[in-house]
């Protein structure tokens, strides 16, 4: 089972809309469990702050490295230890994967301007973003993280082959989808949709993945087509 540790100065947004759905049920059914630890709890002033002003000058607040570092020791179980932070890797599919195979991940949140660079080489933790965008908090990026990475765990999506078509699994997007009515508008379902012939459909689908992915992500195809050749 997925065991996450999360450290946080707001354990209660946890685990916030992963506790919905999908994710939601496979919590309730103890496909992954999640543990929320209030990095405050390690601080040793009254004011139980965690944060303090940035070396050498500029805006904002940075959290310390001894107050984090105590959290880490004192609730680390193994495994990948992931910051989120606009400065990561790029978050895809593919890391999404990698990481529903993992049995405990430590997340760190980040608050205020971040976290003293120092917890990053002590500790070897990695760096993940969830785009290019500034968040005002990494709770949000974990959560978004762990939704892409609990929806791959065995049993979580009732139809597994469901994954498999989804966009960005073979460098495509998916497919356009229709469901009742029939007819809407003056606009009608594809009728190759409504023909049941299975390996008709499968090619039209294929064919307008990649319509959509040419049009829509030109760096996409090109990925697709790279590894289609290869
Ligand atoms: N000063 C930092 C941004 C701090 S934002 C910089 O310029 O890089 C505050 C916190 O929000 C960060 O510590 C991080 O944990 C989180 N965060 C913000 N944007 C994010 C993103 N795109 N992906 C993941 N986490 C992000």
């Amino acid at each position: 089972m997925l065991s996450v540790k999360v450290l946080t100065v707001f354990p209660e947004i946890f685990p916030g809309f992963l506790g919905y759905s999908l994710t939601g049920k496979a919590l309730e059914e103890k496909k992954w469990q999640i543990e929320a630890i209030n990095i405050r709890d390690y601080a040793e002033d009254k004011h139980k702050s965690v944060d303090d002003t940035p070396c050498g000058g500029g805006a904002g607040m940075i959290m310390r490295a001894d107050i984090l570092g105590k959290a880490i020791e004192a609730n680390y179980q193994g495994g990948r230890i992931i910051y989120m932070s606009p400065r990561g890797k790029t978050l895809t599919q593919k890391i999404s994967h990698e990481l529903s195979k993992e049995e405990n991940i430590t997340i760190i949140c980040g608050r205020f301007e971040g976290i003293d660079e120092r917890i990053i080489e002590e500790y070897n933790v990695e760096e993940v973003s969830i785009g290019d965008y500034i968040l005002t908090g990494g709770e949000q990026a974990a959560q978004i993280m762990l939704d892409s990475v609990i929806r791959l765990l065995p049993g979580v999506l009732g139809n597994e082959a469901s994954i498999e078509d989804e966009s960005f699994e073979s460098n495509l997007l998916e497919y356009p989808q229709y469901t009742r009515p029939i007819e809407w508008k003056g606009r009608s379902v594809p009728e190759i949709l409504l023909s049941g012939h299975h390996q008709k459909i499968e090619e039209w689908r294929r064919e307008q993945a990649e319509i959509a992915t040419k049009a829509k992500r030109p760096d996409l195809f090109k990925k697709y087509l790279d590894s289609k050749n290869s």
